[in-house]
Formats: structure tokens, C-alpha cells, sequence
């Protein structure tokens, strides 16, 4: 038996903004510092536009990106907050970043010196490594980057409007990093304070710490995850605000000792009906999450099995048969019981930021 859909519907990635929505105000009431709404990676793939706008209409009151051009983004969206681009190469386009009023982070006195050599007096914030060896300037560096930024600053060249870190541990509330990485923040201010500048902008805190660490939320918190519903900290529940869907295209019976898709990683042990679902690791399903990974079909979950292929996954239904057109639910909030990006992410061994970041572009786009 082999049946062939009639009708067909895309895989449909449905974007939920009220969840965005209550999850902004959620962070604006537990703090009483300023919520920079960070919404880099085209709002951690929920749409960078429809975030940005949604968290300003609900209290946030700074914005957040990684690159200039997704300032640039943030700006014809038509979002009025300050928006603050914090991961550039020294050659970037500081006119373009100064006239879109965009505010670059600075993470050594090179890109300080490029910025002032631009000459459009772009307001910066310097950025100190405050414990990760990623991104900011190292500690041994604070002195030179404070007397540049001041040099800079007196011939009008820049303004200097923050001091920023970033936290490696926040997903351990009470790790003693978190306290050394604020101490070593507040340092930097008072670094800065030494050297004459008067930075009104400090700020530590992203998600987890803002949710258990409120010593570090200081002038701003940067929140991204928590406002699309990720807690990485474990300690709360938020609103997850996304919802992937697939029709079912193909429905067939098999006998047991089938083998299914790619290198028959699965053998039917037991006659069964298996459903095809148009949607792979290309539309971002984890190709790691074979052999674990469950989607929900007609409300019951179901296993993935076989392994997932780039545009094709193979579920089970066993003997609960559906009819092709039919919509498989890959994740969603999980109120009906169905898989959750979390569920997705730890199938794959990953986090959910993965999961909703990776969502690939021919998925149709759905905003409600
Ligand atoms: C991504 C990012 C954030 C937001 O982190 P979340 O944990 O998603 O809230 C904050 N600050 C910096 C520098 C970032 O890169």
C-alpha cells in the first residue's frame, strides 16, 4: 500500500510574538537596570525585524546585534532605540555603522584608533575580556585602551558611551567566575573613570545572568535567548515562540525487516506504517537527533527513524496510520505534548540556541 498526497502545504516555521512579547516583559519587570533586546542572527532566527519591533513595544529600550549590517537591519525596521554592534574587523564601515546612529563596541586600541580615524564621532563602548579569552581586550591592554578612548574622545573623534564584559559561566549561578568577572568589569570602569572618561553605559549580564545573578545586571542587561524563550540558566520556565511544522507527504505499510532510508540504520522489527515528512538537516533538523528524535503526529509522538536525511525525514506511526497532508508538528511549545526545541536540542547534544538558529531558508516563515 502506498499512498501519495493530494494536498500539499510547506513546512512552515510559525513565529509566535506574543511569546516574545511576554517573555520582554518578563525580563523588564526582574530588573531594574535598562533590557537591551539582542537580537543578532536575525532574532535567533524568530525574524530580527518582528523581535526588535516587539521587545521595544514591551519595554526593552536597547537593541543588540553582532555585525554592523544586521545594525543596518535593526535601523529599517524602523526601531528608534540606541543599537549597540559589538563584533567587527578593524576595517569596518564606521560611517555607515556612525549614520545609522549605531554604537560599536571596542575591543582593542586598534579598532579604537580605526574608529576615531573615521572621523564620524561614533559613540563606543569599550570591551573588555572579562574572563572568557574570547571577545574584548585583554586586561593587560585596559590602560592603553582608556587613554586612546580619552584621547579620542577630548578631539571629538568619539564618544565614549559604555564599558561591556560578558560572562562564561552564567549558566552556574553562584560560580565564582561570575563574581570575578563582575569585579573585573567594575575594575575596568574605574580604570576608565582614572583615565577621564565618564562611561554611562556599563553592562555584564546576558539571559542566565540576568535571570540569577541581579548583582550583574549594573546600567543595561543583554538578553537574546530569554527573549524567545530560552532559559540556558535551568531555572525558570519561558515562553518558547516557535512552532515547526510538516505535512505528511507519503504514507506506506512495510513488513518487518525492513530496512529504512540511508544505510538501513533501522530495521523494522514488526509490520508497520511509516509517514515522510519534506523537511531535513537542510531545514536544520539535527542530523545527530537520528535514531532519538520524535515528532507529533495526529497528537501522539512518534519515533524518527532511519536516519534524517538532507530534505527527508521517515517517522513511525506504527499502526496508527494518518492520511497523507496530514501535519506533523516537529516542535512547538510542548502545551500539547509535543516535542520542544529543547527535546530537539538534547537529542542532537546540543542547546536550543542551535536548534532555532538553524532553522534553514526554505522553511516558509509564519508571524502571528
Ligand atoms: C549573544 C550575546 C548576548 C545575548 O546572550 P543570551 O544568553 O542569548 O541572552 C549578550 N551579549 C553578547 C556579547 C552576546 O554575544
Amino acid at each position: 500500500m502506498n499512498a501519495v498526497a493530494t494536498r500539499v502545504q510547506a513546512p512552515t516555521l510559525t513565529v509566535d510574538l506574543s511569546a516574545v512579547a511576554a517573555n520582554t516583559r518578563r525580563f523588564v519587570r526582574t530588573t531594574s537596570a535598562a533590557v537591551m533586546a539582542v537580537v543578532k542572527a536575525d532574532g535567533f532566527g524568530h525574524g530580527l525585524a518582528d523581535v526588535a519591533r516587539t521587545a521595544v513595544d514591551n519595554g526593552a529600550t536597547w537593541l543588540g546585534v553582532t555585525s554592523i549590517t544586521e545594525g543596518v537591519a535593526v535601523r529599517e525596521s524602523g526601531v528608534d532605540a540606541p543599537v549597540l554592534s559589538w563584533l567587527n574587523p578593524v576595517d569596518a564601515d564606521v560611517a555607515t555603522a556612525a549614520g545609522h546612529r549605531i554604537d560599536l563596541a571596542v575591543p582593542s586600541v586598534r579598532h579604537l584608533d580605526a574608529v576615531a580615524a573615521a572621523g564620524a564621532g561614533a559613540r563606543v563602548h569599550l570591551q573588555l575580556d572579562t574572563g572568557m579569552a574570547r571577545d574584548g581586550a585583554a586586561e593587560a591592554e585596559w590602560r592603553a585602551l582608556m587613554t586612546a578612548a580619552r584621547r579620542a574622545e577630548a578631539a571629538g573623534s568619539v564618544a565614549v558611551a559604555g564599558v561591556m564584559g560578558h560572562l562564561a559561566m552564567a549558566t552556574e549561578p553562584g560560580h565564582p567566575a561570575n563574581k570575578r568577572g563582575l569585579l573585573s568589569l567594575l575594575h575596568g570602569v574605574e580604570l576608565a573613570e582614572q583615565a577621564g572618561l565618564r562611561p554611562s553605559v556599563r553592562h555584564l549580564a546576558a539571559t542566565a545572568a540576568t535571570l540569577t545573578e541581579p548583582a550583574t545586571h549594573l546600567d543595561m542587561v543583554r538578553v537574546g535567548a530569554g527573549l524567545v524563550g530560552i532559559d540556558p540558566s535551568g531555572t525558570t520556565r519561558l515562553c518558547p515562540a516557535l512552532r515547526l511544522t510538516a505535512p505528511v507527504v507519503q504514507v506506506r505499510r512495510v513488513a518487518a525487516g525492513v530496512g529504512i532510508g540511508y544505510g538501513h540504520t533501522h530495521v523494522t522489527d514488526r509490520a508497520t506504517t511509516l509517514a515522510l515528512l519534506p523537511v531535513g538537516y537542510a531545514d536544520g533538523l539535527p542530523r545527530t537527533a537520528s535514531g532519538r528524535a520524535h515528532v507529533s503526529v495526529a497528537g501522539l509522538r512518534r519515533p524518527v527513524v532511519g536516519v534524517i536525511s538532507m530534505d527527508q525525514t521517515v517517522v513511525d506511526l506504527g499502526d496508527h496510520a494518518v492520511e497523507p497532508g496530514e501535519e506533523a508538528v516537529v516542535f512547538g511549545p510542548g502545551d500539547d505534548g509535543e516535542p520542544t526545541v529543547g527535546d530537539w536540542a538534547r537529542w542532537a547534544g546540543t542547546i536550543p540556541h542551535e536548534i532555532v538558529t538553524g532553522i534553514g531558508h526554505r522553511v516558509e516563515r509564519s508571524v502571528r
